[in-house]
């Protein structure tokens, strides 16, 4: 139970980044400094936004969302609704965010991690689709 985890409360500070240049980055810069840290790599920075959207949501009490392009998740964050990809280095992808996030972690603050899940309505991945119209009534004895 708790607070939904964003990129504010995951990523730290590796040991190998000063903290002058870890105040100088804005947080999705420093989920990449992060990533390279744990990942053992460079990342490539990004050149610009991509073009791309990503439907951010909350995945067992982590904001997250996948690359749109090899759907690779990562945690992310309301306050600065970008991410690119530590995999195929797409540029900066922009987050689909709730107009208000702290009203969409509000009902689930209470949840074990395990049930706090959210959707955006209109993202095709959310599994609480509103029922398809079954289209007009048959309305039989025509045989
Ligand atoms: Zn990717």
């Amino acid at each position: 139970m708790g607070a939904i985890v964003r990129s504010e409360t995951y990523y730290r500070r590796p040991p190998t980044c000063t903290q002058a240049k870890w105040d100088a980055a804005t947080w999705p810069e420093r989920a990449l400094i992060y990533l390279e840290y744990v990942l053992r790599m460079r990342i490539p920075r990004p050149e610009g936004d991509n073009g791309l959207t990503a439907w951010a949501r909350i995945d067992s009490g982590r904001w997250l969302a996948e690359c749109p392009t090899c759907s690779s998740a990562q945690i992310v964050t309301p306050t600065d609704p970008r991410m690119t990809c530590c995999r195929d280095f797409t540029g900066w992808t922009t987050l689909a965010m709730p107009a208000d996030p702290d009203a969409v972690e509000a009902p689930l603050l209470g949840l074990p991690t395990r049930e706090q899940f959210w959707w955006a309505d209109d993202d095709p991945a959310n599994p609480n689709q509103p029922p398809a119209d079954p289209g007009p009534t048959d309305p039989g004895g025509e045989s």
